[in-house]
């Protein structure tokens, strides 16, 4: 068994590491004796998103997501609506996440009209939105404590049905206002946490690593690993946060 994972954009959207999270999920399906392709695909690129089994995008400052908007109404947007659609599996994170959205409105009043596959929109606020924080995510979501770093100025509100990830248990999440955090819409899992998100949270890795094998090949059999380094940073950072 193998999966076939694309990061969308890592030429702009690639803070933090963002892509260590690719590396994270390549090594536990090795771990197992299961595949990973990964293929980057940044602006200008002519491959297609077809055939992909979990696609990622990182996040990336104002400027770049203006940078990337020409690129992204040139056909990509029909491509990830028709991949989520299709219940391909993606993480997003912050501006990527945002992306999935309709839109982002800067501060200073400037708006990237985005892709609107997930009923969501940001709006851009005076203060930050920085610092560790950590949140449980739904059941639906696998219930998990996530702990995660986020920077943003942008505050993201939800459309009435559209699920969080999670709640926050301390940081801002989602707008710093309602509790709520990311979203996860059909097998598309949105955050804002940034960075290396997957290693010390090896059981929100291994719900996306599931989703994806269970869509391709009807069952996902991931045998347990020895996470007791990867549960110790976890477990260090929840109680420092
Ligand atoms: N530009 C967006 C914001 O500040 C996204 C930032 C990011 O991806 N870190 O809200």
């Amino acid at each position: 068994m193998e999966l076939k994972i694309c990061h969308l954009y890592p030429d702009v959207l690639n803070l933090y590491g963002d892509g260590g999270n690719i590396l994270c999920m390549k090594r536990r399906l090795l771990w197992r004796g299961l595949g990973a392709e990964i293929v980057k695909m940044p602006i200008g690129s002519t491959g297609t998103l077809s055939g992909f089994d979990l696609v990622f995008i990182g996040g990336g400052q104002d400027f770049e997501q203006q940078v990337l908007l020409e690129d992204l109404h040139r056909g990509r947007d029909r491509e990830i609506l028709a991949a989520i659609g299709d219940g391909v599996v993606f993480l997003t994170i912050c501006g990527g996440y945002q992306l999935t959205g309709h839109y982002y409105e800067t501060y200073d009043g400037q708006r990237c009209d985005f892709i609107g596959a997930l009923d969501l929109k940001t709006i851009g606020g005076k203060k930050r939105m920085i610092g560790n924080y950590k949140f449980e995510c739904t059941p639906e979501a696998g219930g998990s404590v996530v702990v995660g770093f986020e920077n943003h100025s942008g505050r993201t509100y939800l459309g009435p049905s559209l699920a969080p990830l999670g709640r926050v248990l301390a940081g801002c999440g989602n707008n710093g206002e309602d509790g709520t955090e990311g979203a996860h819409f059909k097998n598309v899992f949105g955050t804002y946490s940034h960075g290396p998100l997957l290693p010390k949270n090896p059981a929100f890795c291994d719900l996306l690593l599931a989703a994806a094998l269970e869509r391709k090949y009807g069952r996902a059999e991931l045998a347990p690993l020895d996470d007791a380094a990867e549960l110790a940073a976890h477990d260090e950072m929840c109680g420092r946060i």
